[in-house]
This record gives structure tokens, sequence and C-alpha cells, in this order.
């Protein structure tokens, strides 16, 4: 079926990304237009969908200018600061990709936001800004127990699943990282690799799950570690993984 994945970069630094099949394509958060109509015009392709994950502008701002040049059905969360003329899903939806031998199910991520979905499906995530490599999504709408739910989500998804996230936040997020574990050796890895991509210009994604549980500190709130530099980090009334994941969040945000 010869479908493949690519990244429009789009703003500062978020991807657009594209499903393409043939001449069919089906994009994800498009946060601008331009790029991704100069993707469409160069390739030559019919843009027969949208995936939208959360309402922020930098996801959904391309939708309009998109639509004026290429009429296409849209998928998102049911919010009513969504644009008009959209499909609602929730989880366990499937939406078959039109033109696309592709079917993707959805997940609700709330944390992020508290409607933010991702989708997924034949080894694929399309994670928005739930979850980064090595990173997770800033709380701007939920609290900590229900983002620590969403990555639990995430993590029963099988190792193999390339996800694709709305940000090149690697390096940062891996910077991070080894502050709250710098003695992890997966992670210590990670970060050579990131920053061998990241001056040659390269991008860091997709990542795979199963490798990104090794370094990711959202992902690792169970392990003796996380908690550990938690735990010097805050006083904490339990170490239940959601109070770890508010402390290490919390951290973050003023990193
Ligand atoms: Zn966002």
């Amino acid at each position: 079926m010869n479908q493949h994945v690519e990244a429009i970069p789009a703003l500062n630094d978020n991807y657009i990304w594209a499903l393409v099949q043939g001449s069919n394509c089906v994009l994800v958060d498009p946060g601008e237009p331009g790029p991704a109509l100069e993707f469409l015009e160069a390739g030559q392709l019919n843009l027969t969908g949208l995936l939208l994950t959360h309402h922020h502008p930098d996801h959904i701002g391309g939708v309009a200018g998109i639509r004026d040049r290429h009429p296409a059905p849209a998928w998102g969360p049911d919010d009513e600061r969504m644009p008009a003329d959209m499909e609602t899903v929730g989880e366990g939806d499937s939406i078959a990709l039109p033109g696309l031998d592709t079917e993707l199910k959805v997940m609700e991520t709330p944390g992020h936001t508290r409607s933010h979905i991702v989708f997924h499906g034949q080894g694929m995530l399309f994670s928005g800004d739930t979850l980064f490599s090595a990173g997770c999504g800033r709380l701007f709408e939920g609290t900590p127990e229900q983002m620590q739910a969403s990555m639990d989500k995430l993590a029963g998804l099988p190792d193999e699943t390339r996800f694709y996230c709305g940000h090149e936040y690697t390096e940062s997020n891996c910077r991070f990282a080894l502050q709250v574990e710098p003695d992890n050796p997966a992670l210590r890895q990670r970060m050579n690799q990131v920053r061998e991509l990241r001056s040659q210009d390269r991008m860091t994604l997709p990542e795979t799950l199963g490798r990104d549980r090794q370094v990711n500190p959202f992902f690792r709130t169970r392990e003796p570690s996380v908690i550990e530099a938690a735990r010097g980090r805050e006083e904490m009334p339990d170490e239940r993984p959601a109070t770890v994941f508010g402390v290490i969040r919390r951290w973050k945000d003023r990193f």
C-alpha cells in the first residue's frame, strides 16, 4: 500500500504531519496554511482529510486557509474552541482515512487541554501536545492525575509504535530529563543521538514508545530514581505516580 508519513515544519518548532499514499494526503495539526499548501502543491497531492488533536492555534491555525483551497473533511475533539464544520470524535472511535488504506483510532488524553485527543493505528501514534519525545505537554487545563492517566494509556500501546508529536522539543526535553536522571544510560545515549541530529538540522522524530519509555521522566514516575529525584525537589505527601508526576512537571515548568 506504500503509505508514508512526512513532516512539514511550521511556525517556530511545530510539525504538521502528512500521511501520504499515492496522490492522496491527510494532514495532522496544520498550525498555519502556507507550508501545508506548498507541500500539497509541490507533490501534486489531493487533500482527503484533516486530523486535529486540540484547539491551540499552532495546531488548527491553518485549517481555514487550507480548506479554502482544498475542501476536505476534518476530525477533532468535542470542544467549542475547535473549527466549525468538523466531525467530533472521542474515545474508541475509528476513522477510515479517505483515499488511504489506513484506519486510526481515537484516544482521549486530557491534561495539556481538557479535550485533547490522539490518533493511533498501524504502528503509528499522532500524539499532538500530550506526548513529546522525552517529555510531555504543559498542564494548561488538566491535573497531574489526568496527565498521568493519559501517559499510562499511551504507555499501553506496543513498544514498536512510532510516535509523531507536535513539536521539535526533544533536545531541551533530554536536557531536563538528565537533571532528573543523570545516570540513565539510555537517556545519555538518546541525548547524544539528538545533539548529533540537531547539529545537522535534522528532526528527532518519530521515536518509538519502547525507547521513549526508557528515557522520558513523565513515563517513569514509578521508577525509584525518578521518585528519588522528585523527593529531592519537593516535599511529597506520598509517592503515587500522579504525585511524582506533578513534582516533575512543576520542575520542568521552571527549568
Ligand atoms: Zn498545545
